[in-house]
């Protein structure tokens, strides 16, 4: 029995726009099912750190381009918690800035970034039962996982999270402001050509505007355990 458990590993693809509570949810979710946890807008988001650092124009295709063969990116795991490591730094804290989201958004939008990036997601999937949560998880990254989940939530519900993630590290923001970020988010994430962010046509939707967390996380489950047939 342990040998077929190890054997089978089941993919679990989140995705939808930034705020609609995917990372919270799918930790969670993973944690209870012993799944890996992937987060893979970390591994944009630390692109993007390079790219900053380097000064290089997070819109220009090709400054960005250029710069990519000097990034080695590596995920760790400490006690669950997903590490960052950018050419052996380690950046967990320092890709969650207002700046480094919003650089990873456009920088993201790049082929080029998008096609040296992909191997190591699909890598992760193939060693381990995980659940990956991004925008084009269930479409791009692993268009064969077992269960594909698109969660959503109004941009003002979203916005709101976000100030309060933010308020807490003590880095509060004014809420305006956050608002129109998460919709020129969306609009980048939305509108851009490369693996746009959209639902594929086999995944459930989600919306969490009106349920709490502990609701949300009740049906990601229940999802799952029908869908993967756990
Ligand atoms: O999920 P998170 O907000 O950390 O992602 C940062 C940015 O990385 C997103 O705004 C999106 O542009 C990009 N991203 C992506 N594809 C993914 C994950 C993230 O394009 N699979």
């Amino acid at each position: 029995m342990e040998i077929e458990k190890k054997e089978r590993k089941i993919s679990v693809a989140i995705d939808g726009p930034s705020g609609a509570g995917k990372s919270t949810l799918a930790r969670a979710a993973a944690k209870e099912l012993d799944f890996l946890y992937v987060d893979t807008g970390a591994i944009y988001r630390t692109a993007a750190l390079y790219m900053l650092r380097r000064k290089a124009a997070p819109e220009s295709a090709g400054e960005t381009a250029a710069l990519l063969p000097e990034i080695d990116i590596s995920m760790t795991y400490s006690g669950g918690i997903q590490r960052m490591l950018l050419n052996g730094e380690d950046v967990t804290d320092r890709i969650r800035t207002q700046e480094v989201s919003m650089a990873a958004s456009v920088v993201a939008a790049h082929p080029p970034v998008r096609a040296f990036l992909l191997e190591m997601q699909r890598n992760m999937a193939k060693e381990h039962s995980v659940i990956m949560d991004g925008r084009d998880i269930g479409t791009v990254v692993l268009p064969e996982a077992d269960v594909k989940i698109f969660l959503t939530a109004s941009s003002e519900v979203r916005a709101r999270r976000r100030w309060l993630e933010l308020e807490q590290r003590g880095t509060s923001r004014e809420f305006a402001q956050l608002l129109r970020e998460t919709r020129e988010r969306d609009e980048n994430d939305s509108r851009r050509a490369a693996s746009p962010l959209r639902p594929a046509p086999d995944a459930v939707a989600l919306d969490t505007t009106e349920i709490d967390f502990q609701e949300s996380l009740a049906r990601i489950i229940q999802i799952i355990r029908e869908r993967a047939g756990l």
